[in-house]
């Protein structure tokens, strides 16, 4: 993937927060599963199938490890960060959500940390409330504490902003929210594959992340939660699997994590996770983190030299993104441009709309980099980007 060329350039792939390319290791899992071990989990008596479900039982352990969840029972598989928080939403609600409660997100989410908990306030009856953003893209925490009060029953809150950068202090916010008896959503879907996470110490409720953007395939995610809280909530979805026994007069449940899989889980891609992690715990979550703290500076550094750009997200504490405004240019012809010159941008308002109001704008251009992205790429999308700007203010 990344030593082709587009545009008969070489490729500069800064999209990784979208979605991240996969190492050989995880494509071969999955290749291999399908081509020597492949088996339904759970059910058959044969080999093939003890195989799988113990594959995949050993993934959900390397997960909990990876996470440093206390219980593999904590651990769900879901089809990515979206379906997680839809979850929590439906079946966190029904069990815990009154009418006049009120649930408390931010400014900075993504629309998959907004829209599932609007849908979960009308159901319910409940009221959302929005945590401002500052200027530099850090969160308001002083109009976050103002509203936190007795009727907060849920704070969902991203680690990281996909669009700002913004590392937020999650084991702050939690410790405050659990001081009002509130409950607290992280969405990890930018600080999972970027930096050591170990939800024990968050001591966060719930912990939500997509595989895909964390080396390994599409179609899976984790969702985390406090066993005693998960066993709790009643089921998303009903069918095989999740059951204790089945009756026409009564159905009882499993336990949490199967309550929470309903039907066929994605087996293959459950084998590709526990490669991805194999290879992120191989380079070490703190190399990475540092390796991408490294390439942000650099080119942060690099793109200060650009008058007319300006970097929207400058938190103190930030991840390896950089979202920016060009004067004089539509994000959009930006991001055509750079395609042209080899190197893949995100354009647009990253599925935070609110978050673009905020800073008076429809889109950015976002480069996010990863631990495959190096000082080359950083050099090679900056001259590209002052060439492409250049001839786009000559129009
Ligand atoms: N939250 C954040 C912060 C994200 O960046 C994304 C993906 N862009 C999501 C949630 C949704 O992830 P998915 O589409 O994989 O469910």
């Amino acid at each position: 993937m990344l030593s082709q060329k587009m545009h008969e350039r070489p490729l500069v792939y800064l999209d990784s927060a979208a979605t991240a390319q996969k190492p050989a290791c995880v494509i071969d899992a999955v290749n291999d599963f399908y081509t020597i071990h492949y088996g339904t989990v759970h059910r058959a008596v044969y080999q093939l199938a003890s195989y799988a479900t113990e594959s995949y039982q050993q993934v959900r352990e390397k997960a909990r490890t990876f996470i440093g969840a206390r219980s593999a029972n904590e651990v769900i598989f879901t089809r990515g960060t979206t379906e997680s928080i839809n979850m929590i939403a439906y079946s966190y609600g029904k069990a815990f959500i009154r009418p006049g409660d009120e649930i408390l997100i931010t400014e900075m989410e993504h629309h998959s940390n907004i829209v599932p908990w609007q849908i979960a306030c009308e159901d319910r009856g409940a009221s959302l409330k929005v945590v401002p953003v500052l200027d530099n893209g850090e969160l308001d925490l002083a109009a976050f504490r103002s509203l936190l009060s007795e009727k907060t029953k849920l704070v969902a809150v991203t680690h990281v902003s996909n669009t700002l950068g913004t590392v937020n202090p999650i084991q702050a916010i939690v410790a405050d929210a659990h001081e009002v008896g509130a409950h607290v959503l992280v969405d990890g879907a930018q600080a999972v594959p970027h930096s050591p996470v170990n939800v024990a110490e968050l001591d966060c409720d719930f912990y939500a992340f997509s595989v895909h953007k964390a080396f390994g395939p599409t179609g899976i995610g984790v969702l985390y939660g406090k066993e005693d809280l998960l066993n709790q909530l009643p089921p998303y979805q009903g069918g095989g699997d999740m059951i204790d026994k089945v009756a026409f007069e009564k159905t009882t449940y499993q336990d949490a994590p199967l309550r929470f899989e309903a039907g066929t889980p994605m087996i293959a891609e459950v084998i590709g996770l526990g490669a991805a992690i194999d290879y992120l715990n191989e380079i070490g979550m703190e190399n990475i983190q540092q390796w991408e703290h490294q390439l942000l500076v650099y080119a942060e550094e690099q793109l200060r030299e650009i008058d007319a750009l300006r970097v929207i997200g400058q938190s103190k504490n930030k991840g390896a993104i950089i979202s920016f405004l060009v004067e004089g240019v539509h994000h959009l012809d930006l991001g055509t441009f750079l395609d042209l010159q080899g190197v893949a941008v995100r354009t647009g308002h990253h599925c935070t709309q609110p978050l673009m109001k905020r800073f008076g704008t429809t889109g950015t251009t976002r480069a996010s980099f990863a631990l495959y992205n190096n000082r080359e790429d950083v050099d090679r999308f900056v001259s590209a980007l002052k060439t492409v700007i250049q001839k786009l203010h000559a129009y």
